[in-house]
């Protein structure tokens, strides 16, 4: 039910984009070999996301590309005969615990002799005992890695820092958007994009291990505790050289909503362009997401036979804590505490919502000799009731106060595309609450 849920979750949590044209190519297209076969578990629907992938670089126009599915390993490889040498560039969406001895020699020399690589999420969960690979792919994570892979790369004070510390390789939190920021905007691959953009909802990869050897990081993203994360800034997008060949590695595209991302389409078509050639001649489409708001492809999107089909309700408790996460992060930037509460109704007028609550720091205000203190939490749902029957954020509705209601600010309304959106945050003065409250309706309005 929680994969369900989550999955279904993402359908609904990008703002919509136009589709941009396919390029016409100027010249000879570049030969792109995706492989896949394999998956450690159902999570990862190779096959789904081999034919997004396909239809991502396709959409460049630049792209001629065919797909090799592989044997899974133990089965019998005397048919799979791939022909690496025909491709400038092979796309991993492989994620396969090991591979006859003759298959690796074969993809090893086809990178080593300048062939490109491109290897996208899961893919780096692969082949954990060949040295090669992990060389070629700088990190990994997952199958019983260690610390034996090697140290754990991030950023720490604007540099790449590596960490040896013990422990297991790969981790997650839930699917969510978050920004990604360049760390090389010189590189080929990044020139013209945004310093920072949002990126669709997708598994923030961390704690990934490996040798790390002549490998540049593109870019990071934060991994944040509040989402299971660690608290640096991971690598989601690294190059390498290996032997002659160029290796373009992200870390994002779990499944077909982080693939339609416009910025994760955007630099797979840029760095499997360069991984084929050295050279990115794309421009940047016009509708790249910026720092604040996700951009995504909806003909891509709808790939995935369950897009679109998440009903509200469903959407907004896996918004919720998303939201609540928000607001307590904008109330720290704040210095204040309370609680804030989200909840949202579907039509015109309230009949039921669905809502949740969280405390940040503390629920009341203690009283005092000269007054006699806050109860914070109810507060807070006075805003949002008083907010639930006039539609405006609270203290700014012209009726009289009712019995309950307190017409103070800091709770905020906004209308959804089938409902409306209610934060309301008490602990701080009035304006700093309304602060709270507007970022937790904005990431409500991500998917509601
Ligand atoms: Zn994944």
């Amino acid at each position: 039910m929680k994969r369900f849920v989550l999955t279904a979750l993402l359908a609904a949590m990008w703002s919509t984009a136009l589709v941009a044209a396919p390029v016409a190519p100027k010249t000879k297209p570049i030969r792109v070999l995706i492989l896949d076969g394999e998956s450690a578990g159902p999570y990862h629907d190779w096959k789904l996301t081999t034919a997004v992938l396909k239809k991502d670089l396709e959409e460049a126009g630049i792209f001629h590309v065919s797909v090799a599915t592989a044997p899974r390993f133990g089965e019998d490889f005397s048919n799979f005969k791939p022909e690496f040498g025909s491709y400038q560039v092979i796309l991993s969406n492989l994620d396969t615990p090991d591979w006859p001895s003759d298959e690796k020699a074969q993809l090893e020399q086809f990178v080593a002799d300048g062939g490109g690589l491109v290897v996208v999420h899961a893919a780096d969960n692969a082949f954990p005992d060949w040295p090669a690979f992990n060389l070629m792919a700088g990190v990994g994570g997952w199958r019983n890695r260690s610390e034996k892979a090697g140290p754990m790369w991030y950023f720490k004070d604007g540099k790449l820092v590596s960490d040896d510390s013990a422990g297991r390789a790969g981790s997650h939190g839930a699917r969510l958007p978050f920004q990604v920021v360049s760390r090389s905007p010189e590189h080929p691959i990044m020139k013209g994009l945004p310093p920072v953009w949002m990126h669709a909802a997708d598994e923030l990869y961390a704690t990934l291990r490996g040798p790390g050897k002549d490998m540049t990081v593109l870019a990071t993203a934060h991994s944040d505790p509040e989402n299971k994360g660690t608290g640096h800034d991971e690598p989601s997008m690294v190059v390498l050289k290996y032997g002659k060949g160029r290796v373009f590695h992200t870390m994002m595209g779990h499944d077909a909503a982080a693939l339609s991302c416009v910025g994760f389409m955007t630099t797979l078509q840029r760095g499997t362009e360069w991984a084929a050639t050295g050279k990115v001649t794309q421009k940047v489409p016009p509708d790249f997401p910026t720092a604040e708001t996700v951009s995504y492809r909806v003909n891509i999107a709808a790939m995935d036979p369950t897009f679109g089909k998440t009903p509200a309700g469903i959407v907004f408790d896996g918004l919720a804590d998303a939201a609540l996460a928000t607001m307590r992060k904008r109330a720290d930037e704040l210095g204040i505490g309370g609680v804030a509460v989200v909840a949202y109704f579907e039509g015109d007028t309230i009949q039921s919502w669905s809502s949740k609550m969280s405390v940040v720091g503390k629920i009341k205000d203690m009283p005092t000799a000269d007054k006699k203190g806050n109860n914070l939490l109810a507060i807070a749902y006075a805003k949002a009731a008083e907010m639930a029957d006039t539609l405006k954020d609270s203290g700014t509705s012209s009726r009289p106060l009712m019995t309950g209601e307190f017409g103070w600010n800091g709770g905020v309304i906004a209308r959804g595309k089938k409902g409306f959106l209610i934060a309301a945050f008490s602990g701080g003065k009035s304006e700093d609450d309304v602060k709270v409250s507007q970022a937790g309706v904005g990431l409500l309005k991500m998917g509601l």
